[in-house]
């Protein structure tokens, strides 16, 4: 029989059951957070809340929010990695670093239990986005700080297909390896994937659907799950595009897309606990379908660098209708992170959508765009400076930026003015896109 699931009792556990795993672990965490990490004992006191005061899940809002910073704070102030690590160093088996897309990285250790545990969740994300043991892997993400590289490594390995590390920027490799190794899995961000079909058409002279994937598995950022990128991709390598998400606070890899394609799943189900918020009152939202709100973890299996309800700055729409692949887990969207939310005359405009309608304007458009910022953000005075590229067959220059800015207009009601550069004019990217580029700081 056809294997659909990594763990299939837990994939498909109904919600109820699920919720007494969680929570029995929860209360577990919770003892061992108190007693072994100084940073949590310390604010947990701060807040006037005792280990009694928490008997259930019911009570979890009663603990406050783990913001970014704070573990930025506590690493600067108690290294090697700060006063929430809650094991001596002599456990650590392997440092990796945050990707740092917001200020100074943090370091986050994990212990050879973490490590088990990372595997599962990654693989259990992994196969949900297609990965099989007869898959050949061409890993073109980076190996180093970045937690995409190494514990994807093993959860491929634990899968049991075959990994090749690649890294990035080395296409010609790529190619090389994709046709000497048969393989027929590519693994990358989605900036890496359009960056990758524009080299094979101008070095190789070649349609990136010729190399022969028959997958392409995406995280990373939000590019995936944007309509018109993943259309775009999707027809250049003739194959299905799956995508994930992970923090590196958290877990490798959490959600996974299945083919249905209906948004990623939760894979973390015996591991974190989720919730949702407003990212403005901090109210804990019902995870009911189409919720909006900000992702919040707490790792109930944990031991190296735990954390209690962490705002993760990512912004979600969540979906709970059965879906057909027979998972039980509740999927998500993401729209984008906090971080990068522009707000246009009370309007929030997200970065990710703005490329969504860019893209869709291919082939007049590269799909290629960047927001520019005069001043700090989010609040930005309408209109919003955008620079797109055209194509070289494009004619009419007027017509297009017309058409771009009432889309733009129509579909996200906010008023831009659009830029139009030649092809080949912006920065490309092999890991992680930038969509903003911040004039007052000079770059
Ligand atoms: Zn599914």
């Amino acid at each position: 029989m056809k294997q659909e699931f990594l763990n299939e009792k837990i994939e498909t556990m109904g919600a109820e059951e699920l919720r007494a795993i969680q929570e029995e672990k929860f209360l577990r965490q919770l003892d061992y957070v108190w007693k072994k990490s100084p940073f949590y004992r310390k604010k947990f006191k701060e807040h006037g809340i005792e280990r009694g005061d928490i008997r259930g899940l019911e009570d979890l809002s009663k603990l406050p929010f783990t913001e970014k910073d704070e573990l930025r704070k506590s690493q600067e102030d108690h290294p090697p990695l700060g006063s929430h690590c809650a094991v001596p160093m002599d456990d650590v088996i392997r440092i990796h670093s945050s990707s740092g897309t917001t200020g100074i990285p943090t370091f986050v250790g994990i212990t050879k239990h973490d490590n088990k545990v990372w595997t599962d969740i990654t693989a259990r994300s992994l196969f949900a986005k297609s990965v099989r043991p007869t898959d050949v892997v061409i890993h073109a993400v980076g190996l180093t700080f970045f937690v995409g590289g190494l514990p994807v490594k093993d959860a491929i390995e634990h899968i049991g297909a075959a990994f090749v590390p690649i890294g990035t920027g080395a296409s010609d490799r790529v190619v090389m390896t994709t046709k000497q190794l048969g393989g027929n899995l590519l693994h990358c961000t989605p900036s890496y994937a359009q960056y990758f079909a524009d080299y094979l058409r101008k070095k190789k002279k070649m349609e990136p659907s010729e190399l022969g994937f028959k997958k392409l598995v995406v995280g990373a950022e939000p590019g995936g799950g944007v309509p018109a990128v993943k259309k775009r991709l999707q027809e250049d390598y003739q194959c299905l595009l799956s995508e994930g998400m992970g923090n590196s606070d958290a877990a490798p890899i959490i959600f996974g897309e299945c083919p249905a394609q209906q948004g990623m799943h939760f894979c973390a189900q015996e591991y974190i606990f989720p919730e949702l918020i407003n990212p403005d009152s901090g109210e804990v939202l019902e995870m009911v379908d189409g919720a909006e709100g900000e992702l919040v973890y707490t790792l109930i299996d944990r031991e190296c660098c735990p954390v209690v309800r962490f705002r993760t700055r990512d912004r979600i729409t969540v979906f709970t209708d059965t879906c057909e692949c027979g998972r039980t887990s509740f999927r998500i969207r993401c729209i984008g992170r906090t971080d990068d939310m522009l707000i246009l005359l009370g309007v929030n405009v997200f970065p990710s959508a703005i490329k969504d309608v860019v893209t869709s304007f291919r082939t007049r458009t590269t799909g290629d765009m960047i927001v520019l910022l005069d001043e700090p953000g989010p609040k930005v005075e309408p209109p919003l400076r955008i620079q797109v590229e055209y194509t070289s067959g494009e004619k009419d220059l007027e017509a297009l930026k017309k058409e771009l800015e009432n889309v733009l207009r129509e579909k996200l009601v906010f008023r831009a003015d659009v830029e139009l550069v030649p092809e080949g004019t912006l920065p490309r990217f092999e890991m992680k896109a930038k969509l903003i580029r911040k004039l007052y700081e000079g770059e």
